[in-house]
């Protein structure tokens, strides 16, 4: 029986839209860092797998309903997500900046008292705006998306959103019409993520793939294509 099983397929889930970790590439197919990584460590250890492009709160939550065997999307290991989940080791570092749009006079969470601030569900960056919310006096607007949050500032519907730095700067450099005014707050490491106590083995695998990709060159390979070309 063993030795005739089929190698499991697994599904694994990333947001639909956080370049440079992962886009859609003209034609449809996904790419980015979280992908490639993902797919060097998948032909060293192995793994089959399909991937789910869904929102980034919805990839979360099917994790945490066990309808997807892991997470792949920029996603930060935070005490609070470790009572849910088992995360791999760490595979980058960000933190959170606030943006606004290119024109505006909105320099420090100060000037967004009375106004209304973008996020993207279920993420870092909302988490973080909920915890000051209270204290400069804005009002908040969920989005599933960050293309979807940003173009609300960029029209000026909202004075500003939070997002990861590393993927607010590469908008930035690729034409969105935003600026970043603010340092980087709650940096951490991103992780993949599968749930607590479930998947011990693809996570296992994660790891040793990760790890080999690190030590062979291609890891660095791959970070540096999206973030470090002079393209
Ligand atoms: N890094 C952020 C988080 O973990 C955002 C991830 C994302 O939007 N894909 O919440």
């Amino acid at each position: 029986f063993a030795s005739t099983a089929q190698a499991k397929t697994y599904t694994i889930a990333t947001d639909t839209t956080f370049a440079p970790f992962e886009f859609q590439a003209k034609g449809g197919k996904y790419k980015g860092i979280d992908i490639d990584i993902l797919n060097a460590i998948a032909k060293k250890e192995n793994i089959k797998y399909k991937l789910k492009a869904i929102s980034f709160g919805a990839a979360v939550q099917q994790l945490s309903a066990n309808q997807v065997d892991g997470v792949i999307a920029g996603m930060n290991v935070t005490p609070e997500r470790k009572q849910t989940f088992d995360f791999s080791d760490a595979y980058y570092t960000s933190g959170v900046v606030m943006a606004v749009a290119k024109g505006s006079s909105v320099k420090s969470f100060k000037d967004l008292k009375g106004k209304t601030v973008a996020l993207k569900t279920g993420t870092a960056g909302a988490t973080y705006a909920k915890s000051i919310e209270s204290k400069y006096g804005f009002k908040i607007k969920y989005f599933n998306d960050s293309n979807n949050m940003y173009n609300d500032v960029k029209v000026g519907n909202s004075a500003a959103c939070f997002e990861d730095y590393p993927v607010m700067s590469y908008g930035i450099k690729n034409g969105i019409a935003l600026k970043i005014v603010s340092k980087q707050y709650e940096a951490g490491d991103y992780g993949f993520a599968v749930k607590k106590g479930k998947n011990a083995e693809l996570l296992k695998k994660f790891n040793a793939g990760l790890k080999a990709i690190k030590a062979d060159g291609q890891y660095k390979k791959i970070v540096d294509k999206y973030l470090h070309s002079s393209e």
